[in-house]
């Protein structure tokens, strides 16, 4: 493989033989051993140990089938999935995705995505993801909740506040989460609260955990604008998607003085100069789950909503892409080039594309990972178990300051890694050679397992 070390290529023509097809999955593993060469050069112990090989390889795959019967008394059959991929660190830790794209391998790249974002936390959590291709979208209430009912029936037996910790991811909120705790606690007949995380408020829930990824990720922003002396004061920001990150992004970027002035759902794109009106988007999105083309009915002057376009064509100082992985490709990352963008920061997981990156690099714009940018949301499932192990519960104040404080810990942790291997201002190898060793040295201490 073009650009990797020798050792590093020879994983991962092992990585694309052992998983064929699974493309998502290999280009995580390709992100993230495309950072580790220095490492390898000044480290044998971890080629000698086979330490990457064992870490591309998930301690344990499920796969298994989801019966339901939905509203018309049709019965129905969607797939599900956990990988278990690292638990060197913790318990595996890793939301769950439903949403008709899921396959293992998209399973594989989140999975092996978490185990280290999980490390930069600095938390004690491994990683793991699961899902189901099941389709949320025009599907009942009763029906969703009788597809997460027959999903925890098969999953019940592999998850456990010591074992693994599912959480959400897309189509997975606090409704599904809900669902799943209750038919967890139904057929164990245990209120273990630390087995899911992103639980309501009134049932073991933790304040922060709804807002926690966008936020997260906004804070990691502020801290790239601190270290040159600026700060989101009159800054333009473009976010992509309208889910439960780019919401709270939009959030933050907003009580931080910056002006968003377009979001996206899967159908196009809505530009509000004026600064998008959350009141609105979370009625929109929260209360009615209805689609952003509507917003632009609702609200008059200086609102448009643009169809099948990218929302990368609007020009900003920064962008914030919190849809999905592969969203912003090398085109899409041009036409931010040209436009002035500056700083471009992943709120989901993987949205740009290697050329978009690779593009980024080469034209002097500050790139942050997904992995370091958006640890926030399970940063905060963390502080979740942690009070659920306390049986506690803390303040909105409390729990967001230690979420801020875990950011910019990561933030500084990136660019410090990233001097000392000689790539100073590079997140990405920063992100990836910190949350490796951690992960590799841990698995050292722990033998050949
Ligand atoms: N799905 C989120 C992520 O991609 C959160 C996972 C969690 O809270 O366990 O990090």
């Amino acid at each position: 493989m073009p650009g990797l070390d020798e050792r590093l290529g020879d994983v991962y023509d092992e990585v694309l033989r052992r998983n064929p097809g699974e493309t998502e999955f290999h280009q995580a593993v390709h992100e993230v051993l495309d950072s580790l060469g220095p490492v390898v050069a000044k480290h044998p112990e971890y080629t000698d140990s086979a330490v990457i090989r064992r870490l591309c390889e998930p301690e344990r795959q499920i796969i298994f089938r989801v019966p339901w019967v939905d509203d018309t008394g049709t019965v129905r059959i969607n797939r599900g999935f956990r990988v278990e991929f690292n638990s060197a660190l913790g318990p595996y830790k890793g939301g769950l995705r439903f949403h008709p794209s899921v396959y293992l391998g998209i399973v594989k790249f989140l999975g092996f995505e978490q185990i280290f974002k999980n490390a930069l936390t600095g938390m004690p959590i491994g990683g793991g993801k699961g899902g189901s291709d099941f389709d949320p979208k025009g599907r009942s209430d009763g029906e969703v909740m009788r597809f997460c009912q027959a999903f925890m029936t098969e999953l019940y037996r592999h998850i456990g506040e010591y074992t693994d910790v599912p959480a959400g991811d897309i189509g997975v909120g606090g409704r599904e989460v809900g669902y799943l705790f209750g038919q967890y606690k139904r057929i164990t007949n245990r209120y273990e609260s630390g087995v899911l995380t992103g639980k309501g408020l009134a049932w073991g829930g933790s304040q922060v955990r709804t807002e926690a990824t966008g936020y997260g990720t906004v804070f990691f922003v502020e801290e790239i604008l601190r270290t040159r002396g600026d700060s989101f004061d009159g800054k333009k920001v473009v976010v992509s998607g309208s889910g439960n990150v780019a919401i709270y992004a939009i959030e933050k970027v907003q009580q931080l003085g910056g002006r968003v002035v377009a979001c996206s759902d899967s159908g196009g794109y809505l530009v509000d100069e004026n600064g998008i009106d959350l009141r609105l988007l979370k009625e929109l999105k929260e209360v009615r789950r209805a689609r952003i083309a509507e917003y632009a009915e609702e609200r008059d002057g200086g609102t448009r909503y643009v169809p099948d376009r990218p929302v990368w064509e609007v020009p900003c100082d920064i962008a914030v892409p919190c849809a999905t992985q592969n969203e912003l490709d090398g085109s899409a990352a041009a036409t931010l080039v040209a436009n002035g963008c500056g700083i471009v920061a992943e709120g989901a997981n993987m949205p740009c594309t290697p050329d978009a990156v690779r593009l980024f690099a080469e034209s002097g714009v500050t790139f942050a990972p997904g992995k370091a940018a958006n640890a926030g949301g399970v940063a905060t499932s963390a502080l979740e178990m942690q009070q659920n192990a306390s049986r506690d519960s803390w303040s909105f104040e409390y729990t967001e300051q230690r979420l801020s404080e875990i950011m910019h810990g990561i933030h500084d942790r990136c660019l410090e890694i990233a001097d000392d291997y000689g790539t100073p201002g590079n997140y990405v190898a920063g992100a990836n050679i910190a949350a490796f060793t951690q992960v590799a040295d841990a698995m050292l201490a722990l033998g050949v397992i």
